[in-house]
């Protein structure tokens, strides 16, 4: 699992860490940092809510919700 972040994009807003539910981001040095990147569990709100496009996270098939149609 990756989380990868922009650090030219990046303004260190601080949005990501304020949502991610499992305090993965951090802010040092004036840009996000995925500090405990094993505690993710892919719900891609970092990546959803930060405005700026500098966060992508890998999101791997045996951790991710699928829905498979019959
Ligand atoms: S939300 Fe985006 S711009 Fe803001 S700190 Fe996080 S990665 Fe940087
Ligand atoms: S995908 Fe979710 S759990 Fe993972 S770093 Fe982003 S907000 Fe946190």
């Amino acid at each position: 699992m990756a989380i990868t972040i922009d650090a030219k994009k990046c303004t260190a807003c601080g949005k990501c860490a304020e949502i991610c539910p499992e305090d993965v981001l951090l802010i040092e040095d004036g840009k996000a940092f995925a500090k405990y990147p094993k505690e993710c569990w892919h719900c891609g709100s970092c990546v959803y809510d930060c405005r700026f496009g500098a966060i992508e996270v890998d999101l791997e098939l045996d951790t991710s919700v699928r829905f498979i149609e019959f």
